[in-house]
């Protein structure tokens, strides 16, 4: 089910593999199962059991899988597999191995609010603790039996006589009443299309590629893009190399971030007062929803945060000149705000230089940009983000009118009920779908509605005897028209960037444009009158 554009890629990357080429997603794997392996546990945890007929068959092992799969037996339901591509659990946890890889929103709140961990070694915790975070919580809440790794799902076709889903994988096809896809939004790597790239002969991966085998000791190192993922990198790259130069298109507010180890009495405490630790993920909640009133309501409270941000810039960066070009010329919010405390900083050290003339092409032996200027590199980083608007799964799943969830799409616009049922698709629900991002607050609020929604769906089901559930087309239509309504008038339209919320069609099919307690109070009930419902003999029910 990957796309085409990243098979591209892949094939590019590992024709290149062996000699000093890009890094791909198999070797990396083997590395990081090294890496993984040196923090004491197992490197990958969970039954590899064969395949079965079950009620629910959940796509992907990263959070959002887990925590559907965890939520099921929590409900009494375990009948059902969790089918994974990788090697091992963990989705953006495992993938994203990149040095400085961090949470950015902090792990009190970035965590399952019914798995508290009081030994977060610090306020924004590193990717090998969050990884290891998701591998105790499997393992505590009995599910690793239901994990299948290895598994990539190839497609899956909706039967409406037998009202069950055939399911093509990696190792077999399986039967399933329920499809779950939890397959990530953030998963395939966004390869730029910059003439040349393919003809570089240094080292050259993507930061969710990370190839740990390359050392970039003394090198001349150039990194392309300066999101999230390059501003945790760039720091940590700065260390290594003689000469880093940043290649920027357009420079992201950047705010400080409020982060500092937990002391070892903390994390008694924590842990002896789980209320305490409560206390302080509630608060960390609610601040981070009072974004919402000026990223949705009313623009101009954002720029008491666009003052501290230029004081962060004036602080960390001396050189007035540099420090212009790291002012963007957008709404704060507008694009995914970035939280660091060392990402500017970089830009003062004598080794780093920002290029923001924008890159002509890219040669053998480093970059051409459009001024003409040709820079020389040892090794490229690719620091460009994610396909956001091609989710992994979603040319593979056929509906019940026989075309594919991107056929669907292409005709009318990414979209879902609540983000996670789509018309013409029975008993199949994602997790975290379109619009349910935000722009604000962790993800893992979502993750749980929908994991909860799946549970509730399926209760009504039993209690109803139905054999499958499929959102109503005027109901999806109403929602979809109303969310992006609501989103036309929020900064991520009018605060004058180009961001990856927005896709080719103008249409913001990414964030949730409200607090998140609406979208959770939403959620927190399945409303059969929503849905068409069938019984097992196909006979319509209650509409
Ligand atoms: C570097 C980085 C930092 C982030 N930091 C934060 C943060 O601080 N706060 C926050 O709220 N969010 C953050 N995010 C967003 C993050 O992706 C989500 O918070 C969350 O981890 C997503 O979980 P998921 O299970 O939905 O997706 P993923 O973690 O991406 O997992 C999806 C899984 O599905 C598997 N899969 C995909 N297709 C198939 C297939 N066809 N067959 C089988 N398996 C398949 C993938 O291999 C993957 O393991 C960050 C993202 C990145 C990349």
């Amino acid at each position: 089910m990957r796309t085409s554009k990243s098979e591209q890629c892949d094939r590019h990357t590992q024709s290149r593999v062996g000699r000093r080429g890009c890094a791909g997603r198999r070797e990396v794997a083997i590395v990081r199962g090294v890496m993984i392996g040196s923090t004491g546990t197992a490197v990958v945890n969970g039954s590899d059991g064969g395949l079965r007929d079950v009620r629910v068959a959940i796509i992907g092992a990263g959070f959002g899988g887990l925590g559907v799969a965890i939520k099921l037996r929590e409900a009494g339901f375990e009948d059902f597999l969790v089918l994974e591509r990788d090697e091992a659990l963990g989705g953006t946890w495992w993938a994203n191995t990149y040095p400085g890889c961090a949470c950015d929103v902090p792990a009190h709140l970035y965590s399952y609010s019914f798995q508290l961990n009081p030994n977060w070694s610090r306020m924004f915790a590193p990717q090998p603790e969050i990884l290891e975070y998701l591998r105790r919580t499997a393992r505590e809440r009995g599910i690793e039996g239901h994990l299948r790794f290895r598994t990539e799902v190839h497609g899956a076709r909706w039967d409406e006589d037998a009202q069950l889903w055939h399911v093509d994988t990696s190792r077999g096809s399986l039967n399933a009443q329920v499809l779950v896809a939890a397959a990530g939004g953030l998963v395939e790597p966004n390869y730029p299309d910059i003439p040349g790239l393919a003809d570089f002969q240094g080292a050259c991966f993507h930061s969710a590629r990370w190839d740990h085998d390359h050392d970039l000791r003394g090198e001349r190192v150039g990194v392309i893009g300066t999101g999230a993922s390059s501003a945790q990198f760039i720091p940590e790259v700065q260390k290594l190399a003689s000469q880093l130069t940043v290649l920027q298109r357009t420079p992201g507010w950047v705010m400080p971030r409020l982060d500092h180890p937990h002391s070892d009495t903390q994390k008694r405490l924590f842990a002896r007062f789980p209320t305490l630790q409560r206390a302080v993920r509630t608060s960390l909640y609610y601040t981070a929803e009072g974004l919402v009133l000026g990223l949705v309501y009313d623009q101009r409270l954002l720029k008491a945060l666009e003052r501290i941000a230029r004081r962060h810039l004036e602080k960390q960066v001396p050189d007035p000149e540099v420090r212009a070009r790291l002012t963007p010329n957008f709404r704060i919010g507008c694009k995914r705000i970035i939280f660091s405390n060392d990402y500017l900083r970089s830009y003062a050290e004598p080794n780093v230089e920002l290029v923001s003339d924008g890159i002509r092409e890219v040669v053998g032996d480093g970059v051409i940009t459009n001024t003409g200027r040709h820079i020389e590199l040892d090794t490229i980083l690719l620091g460009t983000g994610f396909q956001v608007f091609d989710p992994p799964h979603a040319s593979g799943v056929v509906g019940r009118d026989g075309r594919t969830l991107r056929e669907r799409w292409s005709d009318g616009g990414i979209r879902a009920y609540l983000g996670t049922a789509v018309a013409n698709f029975p008993n199949h629900f994602m997790v975290m779908g379109p619009n349910t991002g935000l722009g604000n607050n962790s993800m893992i609020n979502v993750i749980e509605a929908h994991a909860g929604f799946v549970v509730e769906a399926l209760k009504t089901m039993d209690a109803r005897g139905l054999a499958s559930v499929e959102v109503r087309e005027d109901v999806e239509k109403r929602y979809n028209e109303n969310i992006q309504a609501r989103l036309q008038h929020t900064v991520w339209s009018e605060g004058g960037c180009k961001s990856w919320y927005v896709g080719p069609d103008g249409r913001n099919h990414t964030l949730w444009p409200s607090f998140t307690d609406a979208l959770k109070r939403r959620l927190a009930r399945f409303d059969e009158s929503d849905f068409v419902t069938r019984t097992r003999t196909g006979e319509r029910v209650g509409v």
